[in-house]
């Protein structure tokens, strides 16, 4: 009997309550120190402990997992804490598509998927010193926005950057990727695309909070001149939004040219869940400045389903649940292999 396994972080709960729901057998690949927490979810049926997750990697541990028949549903801390290679190295099957979790850490990759998308994008600044307009500057990989950092010109991102490499936040070393700053009402729509079906579902929209940053519009601009903190961009938690009827259309287009281009340049494309991230502007025109490649932190916001997909299903849906759905209409079909990698 298959099994659904994923890593005790992100948004590990809501994918194995799905997986429970759905009939499955759910495995959690936990860490000692958070073993305390997960015992107290009834709907885990086992927990392999780890000491770290990079365990995972351990033909020990995929042994277990693939004598139940599991299925691993990635997520960010996969993706945080393991490199391209160490995820694609892995022999248990994984939920959507693992080839195209490197162009989501990848930078360069990155952009290029999204301009394949011809998704609207800020303007990437090349060298420091061609900063011209306010920028935001970022680490490689699923960060988190943490030692992300704000400049307005080749100076001020020494300065920051400086600071930042001082405070072990950053290192030394590391390449960052400089974007234009777009300003606007944050919105990460998320979807699912079925390459059962062939159609593309919106799911959800969430917002993001992130530390320091939100907290510096409570502080008045006096303090805020006086403080030498270099505010980041710490995600601490995701809130609910619904967006104007009138830009579900353009929604539901963007996710379409995103899973067309994933076809064309990823193979086997951009098959489950996955989240483009960006910033509406004064005009309600959306600019993306991110796309994650598998389930977003975000849906947790919808355990008991969202606003739409009480449209689309008669019945409460989480993502995790329609993970898990599509796994078992992929079973009943004889399709596994057209949702795993
Ligand atoms: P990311 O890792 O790209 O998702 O970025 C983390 C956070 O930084 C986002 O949630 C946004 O708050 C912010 N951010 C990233 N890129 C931009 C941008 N180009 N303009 C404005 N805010 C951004």
């Amino acid at each position: 009997m298959t099994s659904i396994a994923t890593l005790g972080s992100h948004c590990s709960l809501q994918v194995l309550k799905g997986a429970k729901d759905e009939g499955f057998k759910t495995i959690l690949v936990c860490e000692k120190k958070r073993e305390k927490l997960y015992r107290r979810f009834k709907f885990i049926d086992e927990l392999i402990i780890v000491e770290k997750f990079s365990e995972i990697l351990n033909q020990e541990i995929q042994e277990k997992l693939k004598q139940q028949d599991a299925i691993l549903i990635p997520h960010g801390t996969l993706i945080a804490q393991m490199s391209s290679e160490e995820i694609e190295s892995i022999t248990v099957p994984i939920f959507g598509n693992k080839w195209i979790l490197r162009w989501e850490s990848d930078r360069t990759m990155k952009e290029k998927l999204m301009r394949e998308a011809t998704l609207p994008m800020p303007k990437p600044v090349t060298e420091p010193k061609d900063i011209e307009k306010l920028v935001i500057v970022k680490r490689q990989g699923a960060a988190g926005g943490k030692g992300y950092f704000m400049a307005a010109n080749e100076e001020d991102y020494n300065t920051k950057r400086n600071q930042l490499i001082s405070e072990g936040v950053i290192s030394k070393d590391e390449t960052l990727y400089i974007q234009e700053y777009a300003a606007g009402v944050l919105a990460y729509l998320q979807f699912f695309y079925s390459p059962l079906t062939g159609e593309l579902e919106f799911f959800g929209v969430d917002q993001r909070h992130e530390s320091d940053i939100e907290g510096l519009g409570r502080i008045p601009s006096e303090q805020q001149l006086k403080s030498k903190k270099v505010p980041s961009f710490n995600v601490i938690g995701n809130s609910p939004l619904v967006l104007r009827e009138s830009l579900l259309d353009e929604v539901y287009t963007m996710g379409e040219n995103f899973v067309e281009a994933a076809k064309r340049i990823v193979s086997p494309g951009m098959n489950g869940p996955f989240c483009i991230e960006g910033v509406y502007d004064e005009n309600a025109k959306f600019t993306s400045f991110e796309f994650s490649a598998r389930i977003v932190a975000g849906t947790n916001i919808y355990m008991d389903g969202s606003p739409y997909y009480s449209l689309l299903f008669n019945e409460n849906m989480s993502m995790g649940k329609r993970i898990a759905r599509e796994v078992k209409i992929a079973e009943e079909k004889n399709e596994i292999e057209k949702i795993v990698t």
